[in-house]
């Protein structure tokens, strides 16, 4: 049987999801038996590749380069899946659009906020600029599965990820599998 091609991407996120993903133990080592990683922060890959048959995506659409990454995981993946809370519903990473637009939250932290020698941190070509919102990974391209959770425990990625090795659909049910936090 062909291995399958898996995919994690670190969007707008803390990183705390793929850290949930190490926690998977000694399953990693079944895992690895059974997928090639093709692209993750976990692994020295620079272009996301062709052809990915599962992608898990942590972190919600923050900044015009991870507006550019969706698009093409999108394109490029069969199964997404949006990948923890701040994917699911924004977040931690959306408490900044009360603030409004990018403009106002980046005056807000860095020269309201400041102490002394405010000032807005830039770096065309480096720094991605900001978008307006920030939005959660299915308001941008569609989604396949939703695996909630901040982060989602190592037995719900377990739980998604099994199913879909064996090429069944994942039956996420019961409180245990559908609560956020
Ligand atoms: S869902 Fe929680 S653990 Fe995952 S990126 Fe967001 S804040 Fe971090």
């Amino acid at each position: 049987m062909a291995r399958l091609k898996l995919a994690t991407v670190w969007l707008g996120g803390c990183s705390g999801c793929h850290m949930s993903f190490l926690d998977l133990d000694e399953w990693l080592i079944d895992l690895a038996q059974q997928v090639d990683i093709v692209y993750s922060p976990l692994a020295d890959i620079k272009e996301y590749p062709q052809g990915v048959d599962v992608v898990l995506v942590e972190g919600a659409i923050a900044n015009e380069e991870h507006l550019e990454m969706i698009r093409t995981v999108r394109e490029r993946s069969q199964i997404l899946i949006s990948f923890g809370d701040c994917a699911v519903t924004g977040n931690v990473t959306a408490l900044r659009n009360p603030l409004g637009k990018a403009e106002s939250v980046l005056q807000s932290c860095y020269i309201e906020a400041a102490d002394i020698y405010g000032q807005i941190p830039q770096a065309p070509g480096i720094v991605p600029p900001l978008l307006d919102r920030v939005q959660q990974v299915h308001k941008v391209v569609p989604v396949d599965i939703y695996l909630l959770g901040c982060p989602p425990s190592a037995t719900r990625i377990r739980a998604v990820l099994e199913p879909i090795l064996q090429g069944k659909k994942p039956q996420l049910e019961g409180r245990e599998f559908i609560k956020y936090g």
